[in-house]
């Protein structure tokens, strides 16, 4: 569906019930398309994405280059696929591009990492091997990508008419990025800011020591931009960027207030925090021990993003014992 001249955004679903859509947007160039986003590699995926290219006047091989936010199945999956059908040049974030091989090819060093780490932050043995290999199914929703170029910051991309600068935007991926479109005042956004909801942000081997304090200033970034409309991964598109950023920074803070309330005086792993809070699954309120293990896993790395974020703050104390981490307000 065209949304304005020349911006496309085409809904490909992800798998599973309920589990919504991502959104892939074309944009029209003079001498080619740039498709920002792929989908989920999954046949429905795919052939959902060239069923509606075609009733917008698509057809696959007219995509010349594909770029992505970052490395997550929901985003990148299809990529390698595209490239391999028609030769579209694909651009991403080095940081994201790196990830790539211990995560979808090769993530046996990975999940031993994982485990460990896991382990030292408190999930019991019972619990460990589950939740360690929660996300393995991940993998075959990445089609293998031969080469990408390497996008840095403030790099641009020509799509005439259009002109897109790269932000470079870490937190809920480490290298996560955004198209910022200067003339026309376009945001493509990816996860980082989402129409509905807030992106998750976690905490966990391959993320840097402190992704909140990283999205939440990778938030401020944007908000220095003068944005008409914001193109998310997810939702519609909205204009009001700064209300947006207000009610997330909002959100984010409210959620510390509860985990300093369950941190308290005396250490605790991030397990049995995360335990002791309530969480939301699709809106709906759900006990820890209810979850799914890949959501019982987010939850753990999610709770390890706000008590580092505490530590980097000063608002509270992490203990590194040997195998074993803890955390506490330092009072
Ligand atoms: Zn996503």
């Amino acid at each position: 569906m065209e949304l304005f001249k020349g911006i496309n955004q085409i809904k490909v679903p992800l798998p599973g019930e309920n589990r919504g859509n991502v959104n892939v947007y074309i944009i029209e160039g003079a001498s080619g398309n740039l498709m920002i986003d792929t989908g989920w590699n999954t046949t429905e995926s795919f052939n959902t994405l060239a069923q509606e290219m075609k009733a917008s006047g698509f057809a696959m091989k007219d995509i010349t280059h594909i770029a992505i936010t970052h490395a997550h199945p929901d985003h990148f999956g299809l990529a390698g696929k595209i490239v391999e059908l028609v030769g579209a040049k694909v651009f991403m974030s080095d940081i994201e591009y790196n990830l790539i091989d211990s995560r979808y090819t090769h993530p046996e060093d990975l999940l031993s990492q994982m485990s460990t780490f896991l382990a030292a932050n408190g999930v019991p043995d019972w619990e460990l091997k589950m939740l360690t290999e929660a996300s393995l199914n991940l993998r075959n929703g990445v089609y293998k990508l031969a080469k990408a170029e390497m996008l840095k910051p403030g790099d641009r991309i020509a799509m005439d008419p259009f002109q897109f600068q790269v932000v470079l935007t870490p937190g809920h991926a480490r290298g996560h990025l955004c198209l910022y479109e200067p003339n026309k005042q376009y945001l493509f956004t990816g996860d980082q800011i989402l129409a509905e909801t807030a992106p998750i942000i976690t905490y966990h081997p391959q993320s840097s020591e402190n992704p909140l304090g990283d999205y939440i200033t990778s938030l401020n970034t944007l908000e220095g931009l003068n944005v008409r409309f914001v193109f998310p991964g997810h939702g519609s598109v909205f204009s009001g960027l700064g209300a947006k950023i207000d009610d997330i920074l909002h959100l984010h803070k409210d959620r510390i207030m509860k985990i300093q309330q369950v941190m308290g005086v005396e250490t605790r792993n991030a397990y049995d925090v995360a335990k002791a809070l309530p969480w939301l699954i699709d809106g709906e309120p759900v006990n820890y021990d209810k979850l799914e293990p890949i959501d019982k896993k987010q939850c753990v790395l999610e709770t390890l993003a706000y008590l580092q974020y505490l530590v980097a703050e000063n608002k509270g104390k992490k203990m590194n014992e040997t195998e074993k981490v803890t955390y506490w307000s330092g009072e």
